[in-house]
């Protein structure tokens, strides 16, 4: 009570009026993400500059208190979920553009900036920045480095750790730190701009990143292809993955998920197909012919059912309008679910759906599979509702397995999501004691009092 009021007392001096929230019905709202996991900070600050990041952080750490940095909560893994009280930084007024530099290829924003809003501030020159999460409309930047996120044409382009020149962060103790450059090349020491990537908010909280742009291609094609059995569909991405050009987009959905598109919003889908395929390739006129024809030879096979190249861009937005509908479709027709995102070796696909699809019998879930299949990255969703009496346990005893058999695949437990709350207990599944050890070592020199998003990314500090 005492650390509260003087906290209280600490904010009214520091911050304006309008800049912090400490009555709990004002907090509540800052306390979810889209994990659906919920617990109440006892205080919000909503920084407008890297001084009040600064500022915030000395104050939790004079007062011992958690600190977890927010973009706009859409994470899916509980990493922006308050679970130790403290204060929730909010970043979303923190969204100036520093420095637009087409001719250099780079824009400096602060963090706070959606995603969205920088594709559409640098699409007018030509350029892109290639981390196109699905939630890009409502995510930030800060959000897309603390989690490494991706979306379809990372398969080409890279995820968020790859298209990120340099950042200004603020670490536990207070300091700032400027690493990276304005340069797409640059050797001069450790690379801590790529280490704090993925890092969910635990070793610095990000103010500034300086984006690398990208030029758009003059043209992009969009491939529709769909399989009448789901083993032919993974040995299509296999022979599509060996050839030598990179889509820049390879997206997969199995028959369980084209029934609930079906039922929920087109029902045209042929119903006998086990697997849809959504390719895209881009680059000039001639390149994507050429690669779209090789593209074809790969994909016929003898259970090929349908194979379409969206000749406009209604065809290709109505291709689009079906992967983008299942999000819809899962939340409406399964309300509870677990989701994760798996990635796999791309040969592996076959013998990871193979899986999952002895796991749905073995402890009646029904399981929904879809992705980034040219990187490999599957969402298994489990149709279960993780807190069922019923059902609960056989839902983590299936994720184990699931687990267990991604890593012995020679996969990875997140391939975009992060590790937040919901996979912390699995992580030691993935990494070795020593590697996990020299982490929370790292972690304790940017953060040595832990005030940083705790209880995240690690079970428990050493
Ligand atoms: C419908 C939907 C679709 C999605 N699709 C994709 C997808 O295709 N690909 C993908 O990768 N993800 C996807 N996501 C997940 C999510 O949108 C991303 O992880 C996104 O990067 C989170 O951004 P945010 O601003 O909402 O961050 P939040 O959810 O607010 O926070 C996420 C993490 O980032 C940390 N953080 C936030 N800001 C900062 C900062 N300034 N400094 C340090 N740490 C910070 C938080 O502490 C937390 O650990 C999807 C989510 C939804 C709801």
């Amino acid at each position: 009570v005492i650390v509260l009021d003087i906290l209280n007392q600490r904010l009214k001096e520091n911050f304006a009026q309008d800049q912090f929230h400490i009555e709990a019905g004002d907090c509540w709202v800052y306390g979810y993400d889209n994990s659906r996991r919920h617990a109440l900070p006892n205080a919000v600050i909503f920084a407008q500059s890297h001084d009040d990041i600064v500022k915030t952080v000395q104050l939790c750490s004079e007062l011992n208190l958690p600190l977890v940095a927010r973009g706009r909560g859409s994470g899916t893994t509980g990493a922006a979920v308050p679970i130790h009280g403290g204060v929730v930084l909010s970043c979303e007024r923190m969204t100036k553009i520093i420095e637009y530099s087409p001719e250099n290829r780079y824009i400096v924003v602060e963090a706070g900036t959606l995603n969205g809003s920088v594709q559409e501030l640098v699409a007018p020159q030509g350029f892109f920045w290639a981390p196109d999460p699905t939630s890009a409309p409502y995510c930030t930047v800060g959000g897309n480095i603390a989690c490494n996120a991706a979306g379809p044409r990372s398969l080409k382009y890279g995820a968020t750790r790859d298209n990120v020149l340099g950042l200004t962060a603020v670490t536990g103790r207070a300091e700032t730190l400027q690493c990276g450059s304005y340069t797409t090349k640059s050797a001069a020491g450790y690379d801590l701009t790529r280490l704090i990537i993925g890092s969910e908010g635990t070793l610095a909280i990000v103010s500034q990143a300086i984006l690398k742009l990208l030029p758009k291609p003059q043209k992009k094609l969009t491939i529709q292809i769909f399989y009448r059995d789901i083993e032919t569909a993974g040995q299509a991405i296999t022979n599509i993955m060996s050839l030598p050009i990179t889509p820049f987009g390879c997206e997969f959905i199995d028959a369980n998920a084209l029934k609930m598109i079906r039922e929920h919003s087109h029902p045209e889908l042929p119903k006998d197909a086990q697997a849809m395929l959504i390719i895209e390739v881009d680059g000039n006129e001639e390149s994507v012919d050429f690669d779209a024809q090789l593209i074809k030879e790969s994909a016929a096979l003898p259970h090929l059912q349908a194979f379409t190249i969206a000749k406009t861009v209604e065809e290709t937005n109505r291709i689009w309008k079906i992967r983008k509908s299942l999000s819809q479709a899962l939340r409406s027709l399964s309300p509870h679910k677990i989701n994760e995102d798996v990635v796999v070796p791309v040969a592996y696909i076959p013998e990871l759906l193979n899986y999952t699809e002895q796991l749905s019998k073995q402890f009646d879930i029904p399981i929904v599979n879809f992705g980034h299949a040219g990187n490999g990255n599957i969402h298994v969703n489990l149709l279960v509702d993780p807190l069922s009496p019923e059902k609960g346990d056989d839902a983590q005893q299936a994720l184990e397995l699931l687990f267990d058999k991604v890593l012995q695949l020679k996969g990875c437990l997140s391939g975009e999501h992060g590790i937040g709350i919901e996979k912390s207990r699995y992580l030691s599944k993935q990494l070795d004691a020593n590697t996990l050890k020299l982490m929370q070592q790292i972690k304790s020199q940017f953060d040595p009092q832990g005030i940083l998003n705790p209880g995240k990314l690690f079970e428990a500090r050493i």
